[in-house]
């Protein structure tokens, strides 16, 4: 079989491959040393995966993470694919018999760590095999530009020389023009074909809030995605177990990742959340490196990240499968001065770049246009001037108003309240407030106290973040007290307006069920949806396997809906390839068969 198009359908069961994809994949095929930068969930695995089946002798992958390579071995010999790990991890007996494998020529892959590469008696293995194709993934691990540089990625170059037979193929997601240029050097590409995916995924829908009540808002957000898994992404482990602990207490399957936990804490939290054990995982940025779950639904970012790029890492866990899946930014609140903060603490060079950074995503969070376009034009895209049509503020966009007024009496009453007291204070004096420390302090005696009854003190919250925003105030780093920038004069003596948003009233139950998925089905096929996940669940923990090794969400979803009756209407749902369709075709059949009867 020399078409990769009837491959990836007989063995993946896929239809058609995603742009860039087949680019690659002729690249490859075609013998040229190939550079692939594609998003998170962008479809990488595939573009040597499905080569590797093709070519006469051995794929070498290289993978930095145990984890990650245990993961796409389970899944390869799923779909019937041979392939086999070598790592620190194996027993002896595991290593003989994945060596042997390798020997033979039965396995058309094998995943190794940089380090075990290395070693004397996998190159003297490896010396004795045929070679085809040396695949560096993550490969921007090679670079010390990039953001995740491993010393053993370096040596990669002397293992290229080895097998200079062999074509040679590196894929990541985040490659600066700096960085692509360092990896196509150091592993010598010859000709270097270098191919860029969008790294637009329409599939998400990416929206952000300022903080107002946090846990609130994430409440909100959790109670119109329930039953779906999610990860909620915290800047700290203090946050990350708090988060846990009181999404817990309301009953929701939640535990916390992070790097204070011990690692078998982790490695058994991470296996649940995989498993479908858990709904949601609160975790800092320790948490998905590892990680290939295609059917997280949903990711929501509880601060204000460094980077669009980390940002863009972490929401991109969301809807690997090509699925509907939403992405949350809250942000605002204490965020900035603490990333303020950390800022300070570098060299001068590096303030530099990291104020850059956190500008792009200040741009992202507070656009009052598509989302889409800030992100993307980090990535050096352009996107369509109507916008995107699946974000916030494509879809309801903000009304801007006049609040010179409101804006005044806030300005003023900071002022008159000394400068250095936080916005809740401030608020309270104008809501006319008599507690204990506003008297201590004066403060029911300003001209300013009780002007602001009319607004409660949510919209006067929302007010106050937008003049930070405009940088009419500013925050103390350390106390968070607020004070007035020369800016502000201009407002208060009414030589120049203020324009901003009002905080839209909360939307009906009904409207909110209705934007949360696309993809929602009916009644019944819900039912049928439910029967099957639990056949899923029944049988991958009968194989120690995770769920979706046995079949993704979209193929479940495809299943209610097309309601195959046979083998043969069975085989043309999305994600069967020859192998799945043997193995698990009847059983699956069955459930639809006894839902309908
Ligand atoms: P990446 O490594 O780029 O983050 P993966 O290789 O894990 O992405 O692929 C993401 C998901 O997309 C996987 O669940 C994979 O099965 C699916 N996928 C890849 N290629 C296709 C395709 N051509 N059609 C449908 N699904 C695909
Ligand atoms: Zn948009």
């Amino acid at each position: 079989m020399n078409d990769p198009l009837k491959i990836l359908q007989r063995t993946f069961g896929y239809d058609s491959f995603r742009p860039t994809q087949k680019d690659v994949i002729d690249s490859i095929l075609e013998g040229n040393d190939t550079l692939a930068i594609m998003p998170t969930g962008g479809g990488k695995s595939l573009c040597y995966q499905l080569p590797a089946l093709m070519f006469d002798g051995l794929t070498i992958v290289v993978s930095p993470l145990i984890s990650l390579m245990q993961d796409q071995v389970r899944q390869l010999k799923a779909a019937g694919v041979n392939a086999v790990v070598m790592n620190s991890t194996l027993t002896p007996q595991e290593y003989e018999e994945n060596r042997y494998q390798v020997l033979s020529g039965d396995a058309k892959l094998v995943y190794l760590a940089p380090e075990t590469l290395l070693q004397p008696r996998t190159l003297e293995l490896l010396a004795l095999t045929d070679v085809s194709c040396l695949t560096i993934d993550e490969a921007h691990c090679i670079s010390q530009w990039g953001h995740d540089f491993r010393p053993e990625y370096r040596q990669l170059a002397d293992v290229r020389g080895r097998f200079p037979n062999a074509v040679c193929v590196a894929l990541t997601a985040t490659a600066t023009p700096r960085v692509r240029e360092d990896i196509a050097q150091s592993l010598d590409m010859a000709q270097n074909a270098q191919f860029v995916a969008s790294f637009d995924r329409p599939n998400l829908f990416l929206k952000a809030q300022p903080k107002d009540t946090a846990f609130n808002q994430l409440l909100a957000f959790i109670n119109q995605v329930e039953g779906d898994s999610g990860i909620v992404y915290c800047s700290t482990r203090k946050t990350t177990e708090s988060v846990a602990q009181k999404l817990e207490k309301r009953g929701f399957r939640v535990r916390a990742y992070h790097a204070g936990l011990s690692t078998d804490q982790r490695q058994k939290n991470q296996d649940m959340f995989i498993r479908d054990d858990l709904d949601i995982i609160v975790a800092t940025v320790a948490f998905g490196m590892g990680i290939d779950k295609p059917d997280v639904r949903w990711v929501v970012r509880y601060d204000m990240p460094q980077s669009i790029e980390s940002f863009y890492q972490e929401v991109g866990r969301a809807g690997r499968d090509g699925l509907p899946a939403e992405c949350l930014l809250l942000y605002g609140g204490q965020d900035l001065s603490t990333i303020e903060f950390h800022i300070s603490q570098k060299s001068q060079s590096e303030q530099r770049v990291a104020r850059q950074q956190l500008n792009h995503m200040r741009a992202f969070a507070e656009t009052h246009g598509c989302r889409r376009r800030p992100l993307l034009a980090y990535f050096g895209e352009e996107t369509a001037e109507e916008g995107c049509g699946h974000c916030d503020n494509c879809l309801d966009p903000p009304e801007v108003v006049d609040l010179t007024e409101q804006a005044q009496k806030l300005l003023s009453c900071i002022y008159r309240t000394g400068q250095r007291f936080g916005l809740n204070h401030v608020i309270d004096v104008l809501r006319g407030s008599t507690a204990e420390r506003i008297v201590r302090n004066g403060h029911d005696k300003v001209s300013t106290h009780g002007i602001g009854k009319d607004w409660d003190a949510q919209l006067w919250r929302a007010l106050g973040r937008q003049l930070l925003q405009a940088g009419l105030v500013k925050q103390d780093g350390q106390y968070g007290g607020y004070s007035l920038t020369a800016d502000a004069g201009a407002v208060l003596k009414g030589e120049k307006t203020f324009e901003g948003r009002m905080p839209k009233p909360k939307q009906s139950k009904s409207k909110r069920r209705r934007q949360k998925q696309v993809a929602d089905l009916s009644p019944q096929e819900a039912e049928l949806f439910e029967l099957l996940r639990a056949k899923r669940k029944e049988l991958a923990d009968d194989k120690g396997v995770p769920p979706y090794v046995v079949f993704s969400d979209r193929t479940l979803r495809e299943i209610c809906q097309q309601l195959p009756q046979d083998l043969s209407a069975f085989s043309q749902i999305h994600g069967v390839g020859a192998k799945k369709l043997s193995t698990y075709g009847e059983l699956f059949i069955d459930v639809v068969q006894s839902h309908r009867a």
